[in-house]
């Protein structure tokens, strides 16, 4: 690992850490805005900032020229607010509780998706004569959040229904736009276009990550990227204008022979063919390395890289620690205390998630609390 003079953070006695570029992300959203461009680009911000913690990434975002933040539940509604006083900031769980009273103190924009939503949020703005934005969520085929295409149409047929609301934003959200050639993505923006066509004067929201790489005729006025801002690539095929800013690294704890014969892990389900040296490093599943990533033999599993080689894992990931095989490393290569890098150095998050039978948005947005967040600090700052 190299440590940078603009780093902040300590790691005397870390067992792993996380080091995070916000230079880089900033970069990277910077990237994204000008693909888009005249489109808006927004952030999606949700999960603490995908696990990398928004109290660094959103004022790094606002540096950069971020001014629409989206998150997910009120409580990250909340956080946000306090470090981006005077953005846009969308909460795409909509009203949740007992929640729209603080969304209206705190000037956040519920993302409604059902009529009921929509009846409580305008029978709040009327109770207090204000006028309060809220954006609406209208499914076009994921069939998760959003209005039903009938209830869209009941709503348009009857705007008394949003009365004392502000209509801020239309959005949807597309089901497969990770694969460019999915026919179900011109479905989806055909629906949308029509659907969204419905509430005439409405800015328009349709692409994530993946989706702003499908062409302009996605973008409509504003783009909600999440997973490329911090280097992930969602695309099957179209990589974004982004790089990654995310490494990730654990400490050797030891290093070991082992006979031919012998096992290594939980359930012996890693037996040696040759005499074999192998690394135990810091980090397990709790920590998000996730336990499918375990190479039993025949399949492959998850990697690091020690000294700039690159090395297997072997047997069971366990709650803690994952084996590794450093026997075709060079003598002395992995020392104990030193770091091991399980996301950098050529090996991304979607290599991780491939490893271990998910996405890299899984194993971004699960690493745990035991590896110490590092901030490499953004120029500006
Ligand atoms: C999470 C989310 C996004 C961001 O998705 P990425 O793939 O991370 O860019 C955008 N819109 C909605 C509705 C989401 O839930």
């Amino acid at each position: 690992m190299t440590v940078d003079a603009r780093m902040s953070g300590n790691l005397a006695s870390a067992t792993g850490s996380i080091t995070i570029d916000l230079g880089r992300v900033g970069a990277n959203w910077k990237a994204l805005a000008a693909k888009v461009r005249p489109a808006q680009c927004g952030a999606v911000v949700k999960a603490n900032a995908y696990g990398l913690g928004a109290d660094r990434i959103i004022p790094a975002l606002a540096r950069a020229g971020c001014s629409t933040f989206f998150i997910a539940t009120p409580e990250e509604a909340e956080t946000a607010r306090k470090l981006a006083p005077n953005a846009e900031i969308y909460a795409l769980d909509g009203l949740v509780g007992n929640s729209a009273a603080a969304f209206a103190r705190q000037g956040v924009k519920p993302v409604l998706s059902t009529l009921d939503d929509v009846v409580a949020w305008s029978a709040l703005c009327q109770s207090r004569s204000e006028k309060l934005p809220a954006a609406l969520h209208i499914d076009t085929g994921l069939n998760r959040l959003g209005l039903p295409v009938r209830d869209v149409r009941r709503l348009a047929a009857d705007p008394g229904l949003m009365a004392g609301m502000s209509l801020d934003l239309v959005m949807s959200h597309l089901a497969s736009a990770d694969n460019p050639r999915d026919p179900k993505n011109r479905d989806q923006l055909v629906a949308f276009e029509t659907l969204s066509a419905l509430f005439p004067n409405t800015r328009r929201s349709l692409a994530a990550s993946d989706g702003l790489m499908l062409g302009a005729a996605y973008h409509f006025n504003l783009v909600r990227p999440g997973y490329a801002i911090y280097g992930g690539q969602a695309s099957q095929i179209a990589p974004a204008p982004v790089k990654p800013a995310v490494t990730v690294a654990a400490r050797i704890l030891a290093v070991a022979d082992v006979a031919p014969g012998e096992t290594v892990g939980y359930s012996a389900t890693w037996r040696a063919k040759r005499p074999s040296r192998i690394a135990t490093i810091a980090a397990g599943y709790a920590d998000g390395v996730p336990r499918t990533g375990s190479a039993p033999d025949g399949r492959p599993g998850g990697h690091v890289v020690i000294a700039g080689h690159v090395a297997p894992f072997v047997g069971r990931v366990s709650m803690d620690l994952v084996t590794v095989d450093i026997t075709d490393l060079p003598n002395g290569a992995a020392r104990p205390g030193e770091f091991a890098t399980l996301i950098g150095e050529g090996l991304t998050v979607e290599d991780a998630g491939f490893a271990a039978g998910t996405i890299g948005y899984e194993i971004l947005t699960r690493l745990g609390p035991r590896f110490t967040r590092l901030y490499i600090e953004d120029e500006t700052r």
